[in-house]
């Protein structure tokens, strides 16, 4: 993999790729799907290939010294990725998993495996190939989209919020599923965890900072899609 390479790659014409990266909790998810769903983006949740693995992890009953087995998993491992925004899913090695993903034992260990450089090379070649199998119309959501995965979509956006809104947002989407211990381990030692393989606390050159703490979900999704370039007219003959 060559990420150097990615970099220099001019967009494709037609191309809209909007790169969505942000903390657990930034609403991140509903955005993008929101995004992609009013343009007629196809729709990338990254943060599910990541969380797919896990589950592969904590069946095979790896721990974390395993790093050979773990980055076996990856090569092995047989994702499938359903990108429509209004039912995205996730198929380890056929079997679907969306429900098995959001399980806090999932998010507890997820950090093993998003650590792992190889782990990361792997699925970042399958993004990749995700993004030109969709021609380049999707929206993809993650914490090293804008900089590493496809530093050069159309719209590149970090989309932050306060850590006590973050937090009062998963307790909301997890209903009383996980204790308060567990969605602040969700939050902020994720968060701790993450920012040692990505940074996506500052946005990096070129992308826009949104900050969703006093927005509703419409004006998040309003404001990303005035983002949009709008397509230069073709001169009249
Ligand atoms: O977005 P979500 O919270 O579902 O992501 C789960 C985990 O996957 C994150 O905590 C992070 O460790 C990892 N991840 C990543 N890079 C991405 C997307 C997710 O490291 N592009």
């Amino acid at each position: 993999m060559n990420v150097v390479a990615y970099q220099q790659v001019e967009s494709q014409p037609g191309g809209l790729v909007v790169a969505i990266d942000g903390p657990s909790g930034s609403g991140k998810s509903s955005t993008a799907r929101g995004v992609a769903d009013r343009l007629g983006l196809a729709y990338l949740d990254t943060g599910a290939m990541y969380r797919a693995l896990t589950v592969a992890y904590l069946r095979a009953g790896l721990s974390p010294d395993q790093t050979g087995a773990i980055e076996a998993l990856a090569d092995q491992a047989e994702l499938t990725v359903t990108d429509d925004p209004r039912e995205p899913a996730i198929a380890l090695d056929g079997e679907d998993v969306s429900a098995e993903i959001r399980e806090p034992r999932v998010s507890q260990h997820v950090s093993i495996l998003a650590t792992n450089a190889h782990v990361r090379e792997v699925l970042t070649d399958q993004m990749r190939a995700l993004i030109e199998a969709a021609d380049h119309r999707i929206v993809v959501e993650g914490r090293d989209i804008t900089t590493v995965v496809w530093p050069h979509a159309e719209v590149r956006v970090l989309l932050v919020a306060d850590p006590a809104a973050r937090i009062r947002r998963r307790e909301a989407e997890l209903a009383g599923a996980a204790t308060t211990d567990e969605v602040h381990d969700q939050v902020v030692r994720r968060d701790r965890d993450d920012a040692t393989v990505s940074e996506f606390a500052t946005p990096a050159d070129g992308v826009q900072l949104v900050d969703s703490t006093h927005l509703s979900l419409a004006q998040v999704i309003d404001t990303i899609c005035a983002l949009v370039p709008t397509p230069t007219p073709t001169p009249q003959e």
